[in-house]
């Protein structure tokens, strides 16, 4: 992507930003091999909603096959490795006074690229805790193909720590997502399709408060109409160019 591409008032903003949010989806981590939740319902799992595998409901009617699923997601995530986009934001971080990474991602693929400040909304994928009582297992006797392991603690059935349709998010994080979008100066709003709530009423939260929001999607979403600045190019190729616009005599 060109650097002239971005607007002089964007440029600006960035670099004059005391507080830059940066709130991620699925799309910033597609570049890494790892579906989106639109992608992945090809192949093998295409006859499945991932809102009836990724719930209490499905985890309790057939934990067996909701464990295939994970299992399969967690071999990608393994697999898989930080790209451009990931970079980018951790060197943004390092290059302004304040910065806040708010993610819907639960590959931990931030952390890998080396940002430091990550919130984690929807948890972490590779982390397995016990549904009744959360306890965190590392651990655990294995079971036969279509059955899931339980808790060598309390016995219940263990799942990975990831905020499933229907469940609230880990109040600490949604809280601090909550006062980062309320002082941040610039919300990068990138790889989202921004209809999972609470996540999406960030952007509107930071722009009520004064924040300029930038999205960066290929494609259109529910968030576009408030953006000030909508930048329609995957992460990998948008996000090294606008560091390298906003920052040029930074070597990143
Ligand atoms: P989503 O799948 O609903 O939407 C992905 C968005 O990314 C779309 O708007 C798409 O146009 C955009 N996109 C695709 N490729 C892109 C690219 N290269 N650069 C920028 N944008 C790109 O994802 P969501 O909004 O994060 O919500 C779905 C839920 O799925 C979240 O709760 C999340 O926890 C979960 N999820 C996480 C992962 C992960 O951790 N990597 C993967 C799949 C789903």
């Amino acid at each position: 992507m060109e650097t002239s591409a971005f607007p002089a008032e964007l440029i600006r903003r960035l670099q004059e930003a005391h507080h830059i949010v940066a709130l991620t989806g699925a799309g910033i981590s597609a570049e890494s091999g790892i579906p989106t939740f639109r992608e992945a319902q090809t192949g093998l799992w295409a006859r499945y909603d991932p809102q009836t595998l990724a719930s209490p409901e499905a985890l309790a009617r057939n934990p067996g096959l909701v464990w295939s699923w994970y299992a399969w997601r967690r071999s990608l995530v393994r697999q898989a490795a930080p790209n451009a986009g990931h970079r980018a934001l951790a060197a943004m971080e390092r290059l302004v006074p304040r910065f806040t990474l708010v993610t819907q991602n639960v590959d931990g693929l931030h952390q890998q690229a080396g940002s430091r400040t990550v919130i984690e909304l929807h948890g972490n994928i590779m982390r397995t805790v016990c549904a009744a009582q959360r306890h965190v297992v590392t651990q655990w006797a294995p079971v036969p193909e279509g059955e899931a392991p339980t808790c060598p603690y309390c016995g219940s059935v263990l799942r990975p720590d990831v905020v499933f349709f229907g469940e609230n998010l880990p109040p600490q994080a949604l809280e601090a997502a909550l006062q980062a979008a309320q002082t941040a100066d610039v919300m990068l709003v990138i790889g989202t399709s921004g209809v999972v709530y609470p996540a999406a009423a960030l952007p509107g939260l930071a722009k009520e408060h004064g924040a300029w929001v930038v999205e960066i999607n290929p494609q259109p979403t529910p968030l576009s109409d408030l953006a000030d600045t909508t930048l329609r190019a995957p992460a990998g190729e948008a996000l090294p160019a606008l560091v390298a616009a906003a920052w040029p005599r930074q070597n990143t």
